[in-house]
């Protein structure tokens, strides 16, 4: 997976002068530090939240956010009001695991009404790859990104991960038209259910609980080009979506 290694740095060198890096701070178990990137919040607050890397075993998502970082002035035509997150879980990114340097899957940590109702009693327990953690937002990647909601207040969030090629969306009704959006851009099917239950999911937390429209875009395991060319103007439909639904 070399071809989808990237790093932070690299972009705030690159582009200095367009992603800020923002003040809402946290720091991860093992002690790398959580960094969000804004664009020009001024003018309309957050309108996108973009977020990559919640699991440590999908480096192309962190590999994406990335690109669309470095190429942000050639897809977008206006640049603002984004918050972009390139990497939530940079431990299990860093150890090539599911879940962060404490066992626990960040996508079953937050403080959803539902956390506690795993389906499989194996999912409350340390080692599981679905481990929710030993209490709702137990884990600082979880309490940073509750943080960073609270500080920008998205009108939308993209979530991104792999392996399904699929675009999954959570929230109001009219978040399914932004879901057809992303599909047609991407080619991949759209779906409301992905089948199984998600206790103390992040598309729960802000799509269910919050009404903030959640798209999960879900990655086929391709190449970087591949990949590259059906995804590169996701952000730009979101912006676009968000336009037209004022
Ligand atoms: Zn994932």
């Amino acid at each position: 997976m070399t071809s989808f290694t990237s790093n932070n740095v690299a972009v705030q060198q690159a582009f200095p002068a367009v992603w800020q890096v923002s003040g809402v701070t946290g720091t991860t178990p093992q002690g790398r530090p959580l960094q969000a990137w804004q664009i020009d919040l001024v003018t309309s607050g957050c309108l996108l939240l973009i977020l990559g890397a919640t699991h440590g075993d999908e480096p192309e998502s962190h590999w994406l956010v990335n690109q669309w970082m470095h190429h942000w002035g050639e897809l977008t035509r206006e640049a603002k009001g984004v918050v972009a997150i390139p990497c939530l879980n940079p431990d299990g990114l860093a150890l090539n695991t599911r879940q962060n340097a404490n066992g626990v899957d960040l996508n079953r940590n937050f403080p959803t009404a539902n956390w506690s109702q795993a389906t499989d009693s194996l999912e409350k327990e340390l080692g599981h790859p679905y481990y929710g953690g030993p209490t709702a937002a137990s884990e600082p990647e979880t309490q940073w990104l509750m943080d960073v909601l609270e500080a920008y207040q998205p009108k939308i969030v993209l979530s991104v991960h792999t392996p399904y090629k699929v675009v999954n969306w959570d929230g109001p009704p009219h978040a399914q038209s932004l879901a057809e959006a992303v599909g047609t851009v991407t080619g991949y099917p759209v779906t409301h259910d992905i089948g199984y239950p998600t206790p103390g999911s992040f598309g729960t937390y802000v799509g269910i609980e919050r009404g903030i429209p959640v798209i999960t875009l879900e990655l086929p395991e391709e190449s970087p080009d591949v990949l590259w060319a059906a995804n590169k103007t996701v952000p730009q439909a979101c912006l676009e979506w968000i336009e037209s639904n004022r």
